[in-house]
């Protein structure tokens, strides 16, 4: 009888975790999921910076191997090409969430916090958040270094301005003009400080391209202007 007094009361199928000693059901390392977290980092091997091309002319990035994609910052759009950049990465963990986290727009840096999970042992499953680094490097996309090489090649520019009464409108515009691919002919579009610079080097294409504008917004509510003679 006094030998059982040493004996532990446990329930079948359940261990003591070697760290903290809580009563678990067993898996390969006998540790507790909260102990496992401490001990074991699944971001490890995970890139937390990386270097991306951005042209400075046009606002896009360079989505290897030669894509450039037209984004603003905090864009739905930017988030899913930082997230595509960690593609190779996120093969070896399960993407839960991502989002931006505030820089200076500035500072040519994007941060993106990304939270992961991996299975671990039999089944323990853990979460983690990390956060990515990405280090803007300013470089010319293709059709900004052809326009460069030889300035003259357009023919008929739109220049599209903001009413500071209706940034909202002109951020939706923008967002159209992407969707349906309407400036596709630009030679270039440049970002100015109060809108933006369409160049075109056929005419027909600027006057479809301001078609386009007269149909989905109104054009009272931004401004338009034609060079080299008026379209
Ligand atoms: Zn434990
Ligand atoms: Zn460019």
């Amino acid at each position: 009888m006094a030998s059982d007094m040493f004996v532990v009361p446990q329930t079948r199928g359940t261990v003591l975790c070697c760290k903290c000693g809580i009563s678990m059901a067993p898996n390969p390392a006998n540790m507790c999921v909260t102990c496992l977290r401490s001990e074991v980092d699944i971001t490890e091997g995970l890139r937390k910076h990386v270097t991306i091309m951005h042209c400075p002319d046009c606002d896009s990035y360079l989505q290897p191997p030669r894509t450039w994609i037209k984004a603003q910052l905090e864009s739905k759009e930017l988030l899913t090409f930082c997230v595509k950049r960690l593609e190779t990465d996120l093969k070896k963990v399960r993407l839960v969430n991502a989002e931006f986290i505030w820089t200076e727009p500035h500072s040519k840096r994007i941060k993106v916090k990304l939270k992961v999970q991996k299975e671990v042992l039999n089944g323990a499953i853990l979460e983690q958040s990390y956060v990515v680094e990405y280090v803007q490097q300013d470089n010319m996309c293709d059709s900004c270094t052809r326009f460069q090489a030889n300035p003259d090649q357009w023919v008929a520019s739109v220049q599209l301005r903001q009413r500071v009464s209706h940034r909202r409108t002109f951020f939706y515009l923008e967002q159209l003009i992407l969707k349906h691919d309407a400036a596709a002919h630009a030679i270039k579009i440049k970002q100015m400080d109060q809108g933006i610079d369409f160049f075109f080097a056929n005419r027909s294409h600027a006057v479809k391209f301001v078609e386009f504008l007269g149909k989905v917004a109104p054009t009272k509510r931004f401004d338009l202007f034609a060079s080299k003679g008026g379209y």
